[in-house]
């Protein structure tokens, strides 16, 4: 579904590439977890696959990487977004709305939706994300992970089938944590949605994960494999 082909980015100005020699297949209906310490380029990763490396952050990206069989480097971000939905760490950014409901709503707005169609995905996204009792609260009395589900709901109503995620838990606490995360396994196992999530703490997530890539150090190779291999390395 996600797939890098000798990939390097290197931003206008920079010594050196960002990231470097990345190949890497994420497989629909896969958790893929990007790990690695700071500053490695897992940033620089995700944003190639939303399209955003390189047509908004400036800089050349060599290599190809194509998502759904569409080559990034040829497509905007804007004619990703119904395949690929993103999710950042901070919810509150992201948020355009003032209610639960408008904010799932959003999403589809550009969509050219009949309402009907519309209100019948708000209700099951409600129902997958365990928002329904939320459903008219203001976004700015929700918890960490009820904000954070809400984000991960707004760019599920348009029913991408990748989603990509930046270090979505790093705000919260491990419970709220945990929420979140067996939220992106039930949609992997029950919608069959590709995700690939960039997080700096192995320990949190890797029970998520189908695969594991390390980005070791800045401008190095991915190491690819299962959970348990990848904790060996
Ligand atoms: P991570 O997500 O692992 O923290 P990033 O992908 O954000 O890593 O950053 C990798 C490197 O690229 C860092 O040295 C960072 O400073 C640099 N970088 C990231 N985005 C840009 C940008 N838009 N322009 C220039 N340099 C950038
Ligand atoms: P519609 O929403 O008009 O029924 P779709 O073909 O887009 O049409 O979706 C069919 C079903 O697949 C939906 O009813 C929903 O249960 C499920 N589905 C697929 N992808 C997603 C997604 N990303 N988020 C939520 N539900 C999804």
């Amino acid at each position: 579904m996600i797939r890098f082909e000798n990939v390097s980015v290197t931003y206008d100005g920079a010594p050196g590439p960002a990231v470097q020699g990345v190949d890497l297949v994420v497989p629909e209906g896969e958790l893929v977890l990007l790990v690695g310490p700071s500053g490695v380029g897992k940033s620089t990763v995700l944003n190639a696959v939303s399209g955003l490396v390189p047509h908004f952050t400036g800089g050349t990206l060599r290599g190809r990487v194509t998502v759904a069989g569409r080559d990034t480097r040829t497509h905007k971000p804007r004619e990703l977004a119904d395949v690929v939905g993103t999710v950042g760490q901070d919810p509150l950014s992201h948020f355009v709305t003032d209610s639960v409901e408008d904010e799932l709503a959003y999403g589809m707005e550009s969509l050219g939706l009949a309402p009907a169609v519309m209100r019948r995905r708000v209700e099951e996204t409600l129902d997958l994300l365990g928002l329904a009792d939320l459903r008219d609260r203001s976004l700015a009395t929700l918890s960490g992970g009820q904000r954070q589900r809400v984000a991960i709901g707004s760019v599920l109503t348009p029913h991408p089938r990748v989603l990509v995620l930046d270090e979505p838990t790093s705000a919260l606490d491990p419970a709220a944590a945990e929420e979140v995360l067996s939220v992106l396994q039930r949609l992997v196992h029950d919608l069959g949605t590709t995700v690939l999530l960039a997080e700096h703490r192995l320990e949190r997530v890797v029970q998520y994960a189908d695969r594991v890539a390390l980005l070791p150090s800045p401008g190095a190779a991915p190491v690819v494999g299962g959970p348990a291999e990848v904790m060996a390395v």
